[in-house]
């Protein structure tokens, strides 16, 4: 099937993900030719091997540059280390990367004239970074789903003031319950003049733009001609699985470095090889990787071999040994996330968030294990996000997030709602 139809629909009618049906490949010649290029340029030449017969190279070249007009910098931590920082974009994580480029791909390649109606439940970054890219976008609605009581000050503040085409529900329930409605609402037949869709970490059009950046940081630390590790702060493996792809693409990677926090179930498993999904999740500060059973992993299971069902069963085992030559993963406790963070100020006068000080802290202790090379470690969101955490461990305020100032001259625009589906269906079916 074409990538619009598996973009629009998000989940497989079988309820499985979709995966390419075949990699392409950049020979060394072409990822040698990456470097000084741009972002926007490097994200094109990935990008087309995929879309070249979907998307023209015009629209293609001016999703990617209107997509990434923002900096992407990298800086060295130490003398075999770098971070990249992925937090630049409008609402400071790393979800800007793919739904802004999300958003403009649905706009382009949108095939009716109704109005689309994207539905999220989020957690945090993901409503946000959605509600961002769609904001102004014709043909498209946006209802974002928030729990009531599990995000930041700051991160309410992102959620309420979008406006325009963007509804924002706060829910007066979970983020379990906000999901809820939203898988209800896909199976309500009486909703499809809405032309519901959804743009959750499961879409394969949110796991294509998160292969780019990896490419993008070979090209900027890879003079010499050594591959490199990779570290990934991870939660439901989406972005991750951007270097696995990448890699099976061509790039030269050492080792992937999967990074959770003490939702350690995927560095049980590389070890023991027995699968044991963690519910409910634990809590722990880096909150965007609270997550059990990561969605992402039945990919990881295809792609070696294995098949992994949606709740966490293994119908058939991966190739184990595969995979342990190509990822190590390991769980960070809060403690020594803590601990990262403060050191890494002192140290380096670097301030991390609690999800990249996850990824500095697994290749630490990669090296302890006897990885000698170069690193690129993911920073995955700013720390102004996280100004409690940060502020409480370095003992002085962290600044603010740039898109702070813009967002608080925007008037809130939020209704409550409690978990029952009727009145969530009402809600949506009289939207204007
Ligand atoms: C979503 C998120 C993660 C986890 O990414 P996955 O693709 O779910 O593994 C890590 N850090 C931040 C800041 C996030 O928002």
């Amino acid at each position: 099937m074409s990538f619009q139809r598996a973009l629009f629909e998000g989940l497989a009618p079988d309820g499985g993900l979709y995966m390419p049906n075949s990699l392409p490949t950049l020979e060394r010649g072409e990822i040698d030719a990456l470097e000084g290029l741009s972002y926007p340029e490097v994200a094109f030449r990935i990008l087309s091997k995929y879309l070249g017969d979907e998307l023209t190279e015009e629209v293609l070249g001016e999703i990617c540059s209107s997509a990434y007009d923002f900096p992407v910098p990298m800086e060295a931590l130490d003398e075999e280390t770098s971070l990249l920082y992925l937090d630049r974009g409008p609402t400071a994580s790393f979800k800007d990367f793919a739904a802004r480029f999300m958003s403009r791909t649905m706009s382009a390649m949108k095939k009716y004239d109704e109005l689309t109606t994207v539905l999220v439940a989020t957690s945090g970054d993901t409503g946000s970074a959605v509600g961002e890219a769609f904001r102004g976008v014709d043909g498209f609605r946006v209802v974002i789903l928030y729990p009531a009581r599990e995000v930041s000050e700051i991160q309410r503040d992102q959620l309420e003031r979008i406006g325009e085409n963007v509804r924002t529900l706060r829910i007066d329930g979970q983020f379990d319950d906000c999901q809820k409605l939203v898988k209800e609402a896909f199976l309500d037949r009486g909703l499809a003049s809405l032309k519901l869709t959804s743009s959750n970490s499961i879409n394969v059009g949110r796991i294509l733009p998160q292969i780019v950046y990896y490419f993008y940081a070979w090209a900027n630390v890879c003079t010499a001609e050594e591959p490199l590790a990779f570290s990934v702060p991870s939660g439901n493996f989406g972005n991750s699985l951007g270097c696995e792809l990448a890699r099976r693409m061509g790039l030269p990677v050492r080792k992937l470095v999967l990074a959770v926090n003490e939702n350690d179930e995927f560095p049980e498993f590389l070890s023991s090889g027995e699968y044991v999904p963690l519910s409910p999740s634990r809590q722990c500060i880096s909150n965007a990787m609270n997550v059990g059973n990561p969605s992402n992993l039945a990919r990881y299971f295809d792609l070696y071999g294995g098949h992994l069902l949606p709740n966490g069963t293994v119908k058939r085992a991966p190739d184990l040994s595969a995979m342990r030559k190509h990822l190590w993963s390991v769980s960070i406790s809060d403690e020594e996330t803590r601990r990262t963070i403060d050191q890494t100020y002192t140290e380096h006068n670097t301030i991390l968030d609690p999800h990249g000080a996850v990824g500095v802290t697994a290749v630490r202790r990669f090296r302890e294990e006897g990885f000698e090379g170069k690193a690129v470690v993911l920073v995955t969101a700013h720390p102004g996000k996280f100004p409690e955490t940060v502020s409480t461990i370095l003992g002085e305020n962290v600044e603010a997030p740039p898109f702070l100032a813009h967002i608080v001259e925007r008037s809130p625009s939020v209704e409550r709602l409690s978990c029952d589906y009727e009145q969530f269906r009402t809600y949506l079916l009289d939207q204007p």
